[in-house]
């Protein structure tokens, strides 16, 4: 904590918000809303107070089963899998219509939940979300197989052709740091291929899952298609990924937590995909507009309060510009200054929970202790609430833990290079591979670097840009399978060869 603490005031909630903080802590099964089986609850806390406002069901083991048999009841009977394409899509686009007619309110609970400023969530989160779900269904209904020409067949003349059929039950897992994004990114692809699911939000951020609830029931989706159980990772997430019933796991968080489920999840053969972790480098050639990419630097890492999985957390700066655009970065930050998430002005919000800012900081010890030095930031300025200046360090080598690991909060580690090898080398030399952000004028610098970078997304002249259409996801630890685009709908899909003696 610094000094001078700062004391902020959190604007007053809406009655909208009020009314979904008073709503019964219960969990959605098979298209009703259901008490758990033993009552326990979590504390949902604004991160702007550091205040409870809220208390969620933690899902125990029965209620999972419970969950999974509505899901594996409303796969086994077809009334989703089976129902016309153009109903599902439909449906589909009737939920997006709603979550951006509740855009607001939605907005709101987001802030209120994680910490984002509301105007992010309005900007970001919500339409990103209701796009995810638009952009899928129009999938729904153009999923079909293939019919090769048989190329070798002894047995003479024969007919053959694949069906794509959906996969079955899925446990979809998110993290917190875009929980409605997040959501329905996951449900989104499921959903057009006609599987079922059982969603579990992180138990920081419960809120906008359960009001996702309220709007797929409004939105006509059968019983069953899609239950939502609120609980902790360890216990109902876990029962989830063992479950013999669900046939595939699709989970967005740490990678800790990404090879605990996988190897939990092998003993069933479960379909897997794992959205995970990252340390993105951003890389800044000496032909740029210092300016320019300075700000984009500042807010590659500082966007969400750097709890973002592809941030830009490791910015390498030529030597040339260096000290400029150390400079440009450190002239910004204060722009970037934590406000409380319902404060208009507010562009970085606090972190998510008392954790990740005891994370945070220690990292920032960390690297301080280790010889690096601040450039601007280091300090949580408040006495409560979740604050964390936006901070750059400098004078960092490749061994301290602030340039290896995944901190997840607005700390950007800033180091020098040379040449092109050199900061390509600098770049993969970590064990993930999520994203990164590329500054040049030069288009050839651009595709060499492009070509030696070890990740799924890189971005040039800008960062951190997703779309629905585009497939997302991790080289290395970051990850296993894609989301987004076509891609995307793969995991959720078998295919099924048949042959036809004519
Ligand atoms: P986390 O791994 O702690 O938790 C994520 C989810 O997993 C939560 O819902 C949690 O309840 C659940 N969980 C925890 N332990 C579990 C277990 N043993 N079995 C089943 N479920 C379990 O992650 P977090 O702290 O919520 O989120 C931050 C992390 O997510 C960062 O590492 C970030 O990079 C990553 N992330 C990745 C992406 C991506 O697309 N690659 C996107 C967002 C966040």
């Amino acid at each position: 904590m610094s000094q001078a603490a700062i004391a902020y005031t959190q604007p007053a909630y809406s009655a909208a918000a009020q009314q979904a903080l008073a709503r019964k802590p219960q969990l959605f099964i098979g298209g009703e809303w259901v008490d758990s089986s033993h009552g326990a609850l979590i504390d949902v806390e604004d991160p702007s107070t550091g205040k409870v406002i809220a208390r969620t069901a933690d899902a125990s083991d029965k209620d999972i089963d419970r969950a999974v048999a509505a899901a594996r009841a409303a796969f086994d009977d077809g009334r989703w899998s089976a129902m016309p394409p153009m109903e599902r899509e439909r449906i589909m686009i009737r939920l997006a219509d709603l979550l951006e007619a509740h855009a607001e309110e939605l907005a709101e609970l987001e802030a209120i939940d994680n910490g984002k400023p509301k105007g992010m969530a309005m900007a970001v989160d919500i339409p990103g979300a209701a796009s995810e779900i638009r952009y899928m269904a129009g999938w729904a209904g153009k999923l079909g197989g293939e019919t090769p020409s048989p190329y070798a067949l002894p047995q003479g003349a024969m007919f053959g052709y694949t069906l794509r059929e959906p996969v079955g039950v899925c446990a979809q897992i998110v993290p917190w740091n875009f929980p409605l994004l997040m959501a329905c990114q996951k449900i989104a692809p499921a959903l057009a291929a006609g599987c079922t699911l059982v969603l579990k939000p992180a138990e920081q951020t419960p809120l906008t899952a359960l009001r996702l609830a309220d709007l797929v029931a409004q939105a006509g989706f059968p019983a069953g298609v899609i239950n939502i159980v609120t609980g902790l990772g360890e216990t109902a997430g876990d029962r989830l990924v063992r479950h013999p019933d669900v046939d595939k796991v699709a989970f967005t968080g740490s990678t800790d937590v990404g090879k605990t489920i996988s190897r939990n999840a092998a003993d069933t053969m479960k379909r897997l995909t794992l959205e995970l972790g990252g340390k993105s480098p951003v890389i800044v050639m000496p032909d740029v507009d210092v300016k320019e990419a300075s700000k984009g630097a500042a807010s590659a890492i500082f966007f969400n309060s750097g709890q973002v999985c592809v941030a830009g957390s490791r910015l390498y700066a030529h030597r040339s510009i260096f000290d400029s655009v150390l400079e440009g970065v450190a002239a910004v930050a204060p722009r970037w200054a934590p406000r409380p998430s319902l404060d208009p002005a507010a562009q970085m919000g606090p972190l998510v929970s008392g954790e990740q800012l005891d994370r945070v900081m220690g990292y920032i010890e960390a690297g301080k202790r280790a010889g690096a030095s601040l450039v601007t930031g280091g300090d949580s300025p408040t006495s409560d609430g979740y604050y964390v200046n936006p901070t750059v360090l400098a004078d960092v080598n490749p061994q301290m833990s602030v340039v290896r690991e995944e901190i997840f909060g607005p700390v950007v580690v800033a180091q020098r290079f040379d040449d092109l090898d050199e900061v390509a080398k600098a770049a993969n030399d970590t064990c993930y591979g999520l994203g990164a952000g590329v500054w040049t004028r030069d288009l050839a610098t651009m595709h060499k670097l492009v070509g030696k970078i070890k990740a799924g997304t890189v971005w040039g002249n800008c960062h951190a840009v997703v779309d629905a259409a585009l497939p997302f996801g991790g080289y290395k630890q970051s990850g296993i399978g894609r989301e987004q685009g076509r891609q995307g709908i793969e995991p959720y899909l078998e295919t099924k060869t048949v042959f036809l003696k004519l």
